[in-house]
């Protein structure tokens, strides 16, 4: 397939804008760039798909984020309004994903992956919970992402909240999935191993999951240090702070990824950097919890690596990156903090760098030739000079993820002038509205 007639944003190192570009696909990867009247002299027979002046950015990845919580959208949860962040956990999330049933598994997991297709995001890092129905959970979801034509890494969120039988048994999902994955891998799908969080889990549950990662080659998929009573629960339980407390019972490594850590201490900062562990970065849902800001740049200063995420917000990680963009600087009181460039850095040549932990044979989030080829067209028309150099600002101020009309994925095209191509939105829209009904019903 030949896109032509595109202004095709490379975000290569050297990042280029080639006006009126073109990109050359074959089997799934990026086989040329350049302008389209290079490409179509040389390939005057390829099918060609016409851009008509869109611009074509790489896909967006996320780096953290929860299918199963896509039933929560409008739900006015029974009782008074949460009043911190323990309480957001026990009256929403731990309520909601004690009611998904495997069906609900399976319809959540579609809005999210439609949501996904339709904001251009096509690599996921899922977190997944399910307390009722675990076992087998992973599958169903794996199912929903191939048919999607997205990319997943999958994990189950062992927790003690729900008893030690339910943490046995999440601790064999991830077993049971990496498993799955070693023997039978798929280019759209990958493993970790999931833990809730610090303050939901015991020693005795920390070691069961580090005995049974071990010969898995994996790393864990942990929140750490969300807020402070993370930190305030692991001082009680073990006299050290989250980061410490992890470390110490083999959680931390270059394949490990820690969502949040917004309450670290320098000393932490220094073990999340020499163990190579992976920070995410979740903007919108801490502010939505009041947690805290994540410390992004002192983390950046102290070597620890850091990606975005949106920890189940809308796929819309536009969306993300301009929350981030923004609440730094009111958080610190300065407008240089988290420069466009810097937030570009995390959403695009971070992710990607994570998303090869899970896809090692998979360059992604550069148009070059030999990347795979997901990418977006998005209906942008710069009302100013657009250059490789200031477009960070463009979709900071001018871009929105309803622009996006094209979604490729790995070659194939999921949507195209807006209609999704590998899913059926009308009825996974329908039957969620139905099932999302019947569990707020179930929850009252
Ligand atoms: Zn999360």
């Amino acid at each position: 397939m030949l896109i032509t007639h595109a202004a095709v944003a490379t975000f290569e190192a050297e990042p280029r804008l080639i006006e009126d570009g073109a990109l050359l696909i074959r089997d799934g990867k990026i086989a040329a760039v350049d302008t389209t009247t290079a490409l179509a002299t040389r390939y005057p027979d390829e099918d060609r798909l016409d851009a008509d002046g869109q611009i074509a950015l790489p896909a967006a990845l996320c780096g953290h984020t929860h299918f199963y919580g896509a039933f929560a959208r409008g739900w006015a949860y029974p009782g008074p309004p949460a009043a911190d962040f323990v309480q957001i956990l026990e009256r929403l999330w731990w309520r909601l994903d004690k009611l998904l049933t495997p069906e609900d598994v399976r319809y959540s997991a579609l809005v999210c992956l439609a949501d996904a297709i339709r904001h251009g995001t096509t690599t996921l890092i899922d977190h997944h919970a399910s307390p009722n129905a675990i076992e087998g959970s992973l599958d169903i979801i794996a199912e929903e992402v191939v048919s999607s034509g997205l990319r997943a890494s999958l994990c189950y969120e062992v927790t003690d909240r729900d008893g030690a039988a339910r943490a046995k048994a999440g601790i064999a999902e991830n077993a049971r999935f990496l498993r799955r994955m070693r023997q039978a891998p798929h280019p759209q799908l990958a493993a970790s191993f999931g833990l809730h969080a610090s303050l939901t889990l015991s020693d005795a549950t920390l070691a069961d999951a580090v005995a049974a990662a071990n010969g898995l080659e994996t790393g864990f998929h942990i929140h750490a240090a969300e807020g402070i009573v993370d930190v305030e629960d692991s001082l009680e339980k073990s006299g050290k702070r989250v980061i410490h407390r992890l470390h110490d019972a083999g959680i931390l490594g270059p394949r490990t990824i820690v969502a949040h850590a917004v309450h670290v201490d320098d000393d932490e900062m220094a073990v999340l950097a020499e163990t190579g562990a992976w920070v995410t970065h979740q903007p919108r849902s801490n502010m939505n919890n009041a947690v805290g800001t994540g410390q992004v740049e002192a983390l950046l200063e102290k070597g620890v690596k850091v990606a975005l995420g949106n920890d189940g917000f809308s796929n819309n990680m536009f969306a993300e990156m301009k929350t981030a963009y923004l609440v730094h600087k009111l958080a610190q009181g300065d407008p240089r903090a988290m420069s466009g460039d810097l937030v570009f850095k995390l959403a695009y040549p971070a992710n990607a760098q994570l998303a090869k932990l899970f896809w090692p044979d998979q360059k992604l989030g550069v148009l070059a030739p030999g990347a795979v080829a997901d990418l977006v067209l998005v209906d942008y028309h710069p009302t100013t000079p657009l250059t490789a150099g200031n477009l960070p600002w463009h979709f900071l101020f001018g871009y929105e993820a309803s622009m996006i009309t094209t979604t490729i994925s790995a070659g194939r095209v999921l949507m195209r002038d807006r209609r999704l191509l590998t899913l059926d939105e009308e009825e996974i829209t329908a039957r969620s509205r139905e099932l999302a009904g019947a569990l707020w019903k179930r929850a009252a």
